[in-house]
């Protein structure tokens, strides 16, 4: 539950991802977020809000309604909260470069103690999501079914964008990002701030 492991990996003078705070932890009114991530291998990354930070697990397949089927889920770092908004590029060189986006997001509510059950190696929980209601082991509830969620709904939760739009966007020239209605209403609607540490 610390975030050193994640940092280590990181060079935040590099990449945008946020460095991160650990936060008090709450009980009550989890987040989860599921980030489809275009690294060297596309997977999506599980992240479930527990002790403060994001638990985090890739999943090389995505997630999948059928109870049926079993999808690999393999422990990464814990990640920071602020992690869970993170959209965008990771650059060349730099620890999982590529595209992310934010397939899904939502609360979560965990059937025991989630901290206990994590490290016993048995989770259970339910989602309350945008997409669907899903289990890395799905099972058989209402929301149970055999459509193919990830190639359904490919698209962010967040921003509408695909990954190969994500992608294709990091390879444009910065002078076209630069123009647009889109880019002029998010300078509007941003706040004076520092310029954060990372960037120093
Ligand atoms: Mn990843």
């Amino acid at each position: 539950m610390e975030l050193e492991t994640y940092r280590r990996k990181r060079n935040f003078k590099k990449t945008a991802e946020p460095v991160g705070k650990k936060r008090a932890r709450s009980s009550r009114d989890l987040s989860f977020v599921v980030q489809k991530h275009a690294a060297s291998r596309l997977h999506y990354d599980f992240r479930l809000e527990m002790g403060g930070v994001l638990a985090s697990w890739a999943v090389p397949k995505g997630p999948s309604l059928n109870p049926k089927e079993r999808r690999l889920a393999v422990e990464v770092e814990d990640h920071p909260m602020e992690y869970g908004d993170f959209e965008g590029t990771i650059p060349q060189g730099e620890y999982g470069a590529g595209s992310v986006i934010v397939w899904d997001h939502g609360r979560w509510t965990p059937e025991g103690d989630p901290i206990e059950d994590r490290r016993k190696g048995r989770l259970k929980f339910h989602l309350n999501d945008d997409k669907n209601n899903w289990l890395l082991i799905k099972e058989r509830d209402q929301n149970a079914g055999k459509t193919d969620i990830v190639s359904a709904q490919p698209q962010s939760v967040k921003s509408g964008k695909t990954i190969e739009r994500q992608i294709t966007e990091a390879r444009q020239p910065k002078k076209i990002h630069s123009r647009g209605r889109a880019k002029s209403a998010q300078v509007k609607a941003a706040k004076k701030s520092n310029m954060p540490a990372f960037y120093q």
